[in-house]
C-alpha cells in the first residue's frame, strides 16, 4: 500500500502463468512479483505486503488453502492480506475452504482478466478507503485523548447508545463494564441527572449544552460538558448526538479565581465582592416575589486595640473565631460574609417577621460576647450591629449597606453590645456626629479645651485633698460651651478620643508642675483624670507613659495621681491588665468611676488592690434618703471598700443631707456642687485658700 502502483504477487507452480499473469497485470498498471510454491509465496508476502495476492489452489509441497492459512497468520496484526484464489475447482467444500482460510474471492482457470481487472481495482479501492477510515479514526482517537472528549449517539426512541471506545477511560469507567447513561445516574446528583432526562423531551433539531459533576463519593470529583443536537433519523426517530468532554480542570481553576474572588481566605466567608453579588441578587428575587431582605452589619467593638495590643495574629485568631460561630448559624435564608477588617455582614433573604432579624441580631451578639480562649487566656468582646431592610431602608445595595452602617454606628453610639434597626433620623445623627468630629480636630489642633478642677474634701481631715480633672470646651464658632457628655462619646467612636486623652494628661500634668513651683502650699494627693479603655489599650499610651516617667518635673508627682477608668473597662480587661499593671507599678493608681452603673459585682471588688480607689455613682448619691435599701446599698459599698482598704469618694453630692448620710457611713472623699463645681486653676487655687482658712 505504501507503494504508488499497486503490488500483485503471484503464487503459482505453473510458470505459464505466472508468465501471462505478468504480462496481463503490467499491462493493468500493476507492479507485479512471484513465487513458484507455497514456501516462498508466504515468506514473500510478509517481505513485500503486497496489496493482491493470486494464489493457486493447487500445489506440490503447500497447496493454496494451507498457504492462505499461514499468510493470514503471519500477517496477522501486521497487514492485511488480500488472497484471490485461482482453481479450477469450483466445489461448495472448496470454496467453503478457501473463505475459512482468509480468501477473499476466487477465481476460475483460466482467468478472465478483464474481470479480475475490475474486481482488482475494487479491492484496492475498499482497501484504500478502509486505510483512510483507519487513519481518520486514529486521529479522532487522538484528539479525543488530547481534548479529554468522547462522543455518542442515543436514540431516544429505542434507548440505544452508541459511545466511543474512549468513553471508559474518560470516566475512569472499569474497562469490562459497558458505559451507558443509566450507570450515571448512580453517580450524580439526582439534581444533576435532570439535565439527561430533560432531553427526553426536547424536539428535533435543536442544540442542547449542559455540564454535571460527578458527586459519588468513589469518583474524584469530575466535571464534564455536554455539547448536543438532536436530529430525527429515516425512522423518524430522535437521535441525541453529543460530544462530552471533562472539564474538571476547567472547573477547578474557575473554582479557584472564583474563591480567590468571593471568598475571604482567613474566615472562609464570603467576601465583600460576593455579599454584594448575593444581595443584589437577592434584591431582584425580593422585588420579584415582594418580599422584604435584610442585611446587618456587625462590627466588633474596639477590634482595633486588640490587634494593636496583642498583635495581628491574636486579631486573626479573633477573626476566624467568630466567623466560625457566625457560620454555625447559616440557613437557608441567613448567609454571612466578611466585609474587610473586623467587620461581618449577614444577608437574610428573606424573612416573616421583623421580630425574626431582632432576635438574630441578638443571638449574634451574644456569640459574639462568649469568650474567646487563646494562649490559656480568656478575652471576651463585644460586637454593634446595624440593620436596614428592603425595601423600607433602601431599594439597592449600596442605600441598604449605607443605611445598615448608619445603624451600626448608632449601635456603638448607643453604648456598644447593641444592635439598631435603620431609622432615618439617623442620617440627621450621622451628619450632626461628622460635624462634630471635624469640629473636635479643630478644637484639638487649635487649642479650645481647657482644664477645670473640681475639688474633693477629705472627710476625716474636713481638708480639700483632691480633684478631679475635668475637660471643658467653648466652640468659638457656635460660641457655647460644649458639654463633654455631647462630645466625648463621639470622641470615643475614633481615635479623637486617644488624642484628647492624651492631650489632658499632658495639660493635668503641666499644672501640677506648674503648681509645685509657684503654689508650694496646695497639698493635693489625689489627683486624678478620666481616660478611656480605647485609649488605655492603645500602644500610644504606653510610650505617653514613658515619656511621664522620663520627665523630671512630672516624676515626682505620679504617686498623687490617679486615672479614672469605668468599671467595664476595668472588669473587661485581661487586654488592659498589663498596662494597669504599668500604671501601678509607675505608682499611679486606678480609680473605678461611675461605680454602680457597668456589671461588676461587689465580689469583684475583693479583686482590687488595696490602694486603688472606689468612685459611686451620682445615681446612687441621688437616692440618698428615698429609700431604705438604696441607703442600705451605699452602706454596704463603703464598709466594704473600707475592710479591703479602697478608698471610696462619693461622686455628685448636691445636698447637706446626702453629705451628713456619706460622712456617717465613713465615706473617705466628697466631689459634688456641694462642695464645688469645676473651677479653672486660678479659681481652684483661691477657693482652696478660702476652704483652708475657714
Ligand atoms: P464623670 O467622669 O463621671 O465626671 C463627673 C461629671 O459629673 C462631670 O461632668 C462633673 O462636672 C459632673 N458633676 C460633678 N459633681 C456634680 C454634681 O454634684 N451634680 C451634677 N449634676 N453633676 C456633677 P462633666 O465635666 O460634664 O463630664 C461628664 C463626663 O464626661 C464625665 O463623667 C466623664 O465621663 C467625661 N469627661 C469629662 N472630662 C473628661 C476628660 O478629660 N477625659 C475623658 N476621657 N472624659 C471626660
Ligand atoms: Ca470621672
Ligand atoms: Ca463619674
Amino acid at each position: 500500500m505504501q507503494n504508488a502502483r499497486p503490488l500483485i504477487l503471484v503464487i503459482d507452480d505453473d510458470s505459464l502463468f505466472r508468465q501471462t499473469a505478468k504480462q496481463q497485470l503490467s499491462k493493468l498498471g500493476y507492479q507485479f512479483i512471484e513465487a513458484n510454491n507455497g514456501l516462498k509465496g508466504v515468506q514473500l508476502s510478509i517481505q513485500h505486503r503486497p496489496d493482491i495476492i493470486l494464489l493457486d489452489d493447487n500445489m506440490p509441497v503447500q497447496g493454496g488453502i494451507e498457504t492462505c492459512e499461514i499468510i493470514a497468520k503471519q500477517s496477522a496484526g501486521i497487514f492485511k492480506p488480500q488472497v484471490l484464489m485461482i482453481t479450477e475447482n469450483d466445489s461448495c467444500s472448496f470454496i467453503d475452504a478457501c473463505f475459512h482460510a482468509g480468501a477473499i474471492d476466487y477465481f476460475m482457470k483460466p482467468i478472465n482478466w478483464t474481470a479480475l481487472k475490475y474486481r482488482a481495482a475494487n479491492i484496492i479501492k475498499t482497501m484504500r478507503l478502509e486505510e483512510r477510515l483507519k487513519n481518520q479514526t486514529a486521529l479522532l482517537d487522538k484528539a479525543h485523548k488530547i481534548a479529554k472528549m468522547a462522543h455518542f449517539n442515543w436514540n431516544l426512541h429505542t434507548d440505544h447508545q452508541l459511545w466511543s471506545k474512549n468513553i471508559n477511560q474518560l470516566f475512569n469507567w472499569p474497562e469490562d463494564q459497558p458505559f451507558s447513561i443509566h450507570q450515571l445516574e448512580a453517580v450524580i446528583s439526582s439534581s444533576e441527572f435532570s439535565a439527561f432526562n430533560a432531553i427526553k423531551a426536547l424536539q428535533a433539531p435543536q442544540s442542547y449544552n449542559f455540564e454535571f459533576c460527578l458527586s459519588s463519593a468513589s469518583y474524584r470529583s469530575m466535571c464534564f460538558k455536554v455539547f448536543g443536537e438532536l436530529s430525527t433519523n429515516t425512522s423518524n426517530q430522535t437521535i441525541f448526538t453529543a460530544t462530552i468532554q471533562d472539564i474538571t480542570e476547567k472547573t477547578e481553576q474557575n473554582n479557584t479565581i472564583w474563591q480567590q474572588a468571593n471568598f475571604d481566605p482567613l474566615t472562609q466567608l464570603n467576601n465583600r465582592n460576593a455579599f454584594i453579588t448575593n444581595l443584589e441578587h437577592d434584591l431582584k428575587l425580593a422585588h420579584y416575589e415582594n418580599h422584604s431582605l435584610g442585611i446587618m452589619i456587625i462590627d466588633l467593638d474596639e477590634f482595633k486595640n486588640i490587634n494593636d495590643s496583642l498583635g495581628h495574629d491574636v486579631g486573626d485568631l479573633i477573626l476566624v473565631a467568630i466567623a466560625q460561630r457566625l457560620k454555625a448559624l447559616s440557613a437557608e435564608n441567613i448567609g454571612f460574609s466578611r466585609l474587610g477588617g473586623d467587620e461581618f455582614a449577614v444577608l437574610v433573604s428573606n424573612y416573616n417577621d421583623i421580630q425574626e432579624l431582632a432576635q438574630l441580631a441578638e443571638k449574634l451578639l451574644i456569640e459574639i460576647t462568649k469568650p474567646i480562649v487563646f494562649d490559656r487566656k480568656e478575652l471576651s468582646l463585644t460586637g454593634s450591629i446595624g440593620i436596614a431592610i428592603y425595601p423600607n431602608d433602601g431599594e439597592d445595595s449600596s442605600q441598604l449597606l449605607k443605611h445598615a452602617d448608619t445603624a451600626m454606628y448608632n449601635a456603638k453610639t448607643n453604648g456598644r453590645n447593641h444592635y439598631a434597626f435603620f431609622d432615618v433620623q439617623m442620617l440627621e445623627q450621622v451628619f450632626l456626629r461628622n460635624q462634630m468630629e471635624q469640629n473636635i480636630r479643630r478644637a484639638l489642633s487649635k487649642g479650645e479645651f481647657t482644664l477645670v478642677f473640681q475639688p474633693l474634701i477629705h472627710l476625716s481631715s474636713g481638708r480639700i485633698n483632691g480633684i478631679e480633672a475635668l475637660i471643658r470646651w467653648f466652640d468659638p464658632e457656635e460660641k457655647r460651651w460644649i458639654s463633654p457628655d455631647k462630645f466625648i462619646p463621639t470622641a470615643e467612636l475614633s481615635n479623637l478620643i486617644s488624642e484628647i486623652d492624651q492631650w489632658v494628661m499632658e495639660e493635668l500634668f503641666k499644672q501640677i508642675a506648674q503648681w509645685f513651683i509657684h503654689k508650694p502650699d496646695l497639698d493635693l494627693n489625689k489627683i486624678s483624670f478620666n481616660i478611656t479603655g480605647r485609649t488605655l489599650s492603645s500602644p500610644a499610651f504606653k510610650s505617653t507613659l514613658e515619656s511621664l516617667t522620663l520627665n523630671q518635673n512630672y516624676r515626682p508627682h505620679l504617686n498623687r495621681v490617679a486615672l479614672e477608668i469605668t468599671e467595664r473597662t476595668l472588669f473587661d480587661a485581661d487586654k488592659n491588665k498589663e498596662i494597669f499593671d504599668d500604671i501601678r507599678r509607675l505608682g499611679m493608681r486606678i480609680a473605678i468611676d461611675d461605680f454602680g452603673t457597668g456589671f461588676s459585682s461587689l465580689n469583684s471588688l475583693a479583686n482590687l488592690p488595696a490602694n486603688d480607689i472606689l468612685k459611686i455613682d451620682k445615681s446612687f448619691i441621688d437616692r440618698i434618703g428615698t429609700n431604705n435599701k438604696a441607703d442600705a446599698l451605699i452602706r454596704g459599698i463603703i464598709s466594704l471598700a473600707n475592710s479591703l482598704e479602697i478608698d471610696v469618694i462619693a461622686e455628685g453630692v448636691e445636698t447637706a443631707e446626702q453629705f451628713s448620710f456619706l460622712d456617717q457611713a465613713g465615706c473617705d472623699y466628697i466631689q459634688g456642687y456641694y462642695i464645688s463645681k469645676g473651677l479653672n486653676a486660678e479659681a481652684f487655687c483661691s477657693f482652696y485658700d478660702q476652704f483652708t482658712v475657714q
